[in-house]
């Protein structure tokens, strides 16, 4: 049934994920212990030792600060909410950091748009990791264009563009595997998460990209969210 194939999907990206938290999580304590070692000898001059400890450990902080998300434990909460708030609110949030970088967001919310059942948290963590991404393409600026519209009785419809680097055809698929990440600084797991949420939501995403001319990121969110789907969550997180 299609509850029981939704599980197992669920458990074997589990399952990937304890594989890759080990790996993930060993290589940084590899270096920090190596260093470590070297401190013992080199007490003189520790400083660019202790620096390297410090961001490593910090990486470590952000890998499983990522993936604290995934293993909450309580059942997630749908209210009905304004979406339109919502992209709003989280536009805000980063419009400072784009004028730094000479990006201009651009929000075009349909007036119509119609609450809808979510997660508000949830989905403003998603709004956020798609808006950072976007910002991370774009390294000479340039717009980012947020539209919210209703798409249609049952659902609406949301896109992020921007005018950054695209992704290459071969990296496509790659996109949201655990820890997949092009970035010096990245995770990889923002699209994973964001991707687990929406599904959360009996939604789904899909990405469009063109190398250097950018990408679009598409949202289908249900307005109500079934009852099923509801249930299931619950179920899962005990
Ligand atoms: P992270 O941002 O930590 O790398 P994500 O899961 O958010 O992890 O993204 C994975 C990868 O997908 C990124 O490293 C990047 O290569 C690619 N990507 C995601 N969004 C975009 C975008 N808007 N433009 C270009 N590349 C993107
Ligand atoms: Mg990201």
């Amino acid at each position: 049934t299609e509850e029981f194939i939704r599980t197992s999907e669920k458990l074997s990206v589990a399952g990937q994920l304890a594989a890759g938290i080990a790996h993930e999580i060993r290589n940084p304590l590899t270096a920090i212990k190596g260093f470590i070692q070297l401190l013992q000898f080199e007490l003189d001059e520790k400083k660019p030792y202790l620096h390297i400890i410090e961001s490593e450990i910090q990486r470590i902080e952000l890998i499983l600060g990522e993936l604290l998300v995934l293993a909450k434990p309580q059942a997630t909460k749908f209210t009905k909410s304004d979406i339109g708030v919502l992209l709003q609110h989280v536009t805000t949030l980063l419009e400072t950091q784009g004028i730094l970088h000479n990006i201009q967001i651009i929000t075009k919310i349909d007036p119509s748009l119609p609450l809808i059942e979510c997660d508000e948290n949830g989905l403003k963590q998603v709004f956020i990791n798609f808006l950072k991404n976007a910002m991370e393409a774009m390294k000479s600026g340039g717009h980012i264009f947020i539209e919210a519209q209703k798409k249609d009785e049952y659902s609406v419809l949301i896109r992020f563009i921007d005018e950054g680097c695209g992704i290459p055809k071969e990296q496509l698929e790659k996109i949201g595997k655990p820890f997949f990440t092009t970035k010096e600084k990245g995770t990889g797991l923002g699209i994973m998460i964001s991707k687990k949420i929406i599904e959360d939501h009996g939604g789904t995403m899909s990405i469009m990209s063109e190398e250097n001319k950018g990408t679009t990121v598409e949202v289908t969110l249900p307005i109500r969210v079934s009852a099923s789907s509801v249930l299931h969550n619950s179920l899962l997180s005990g």
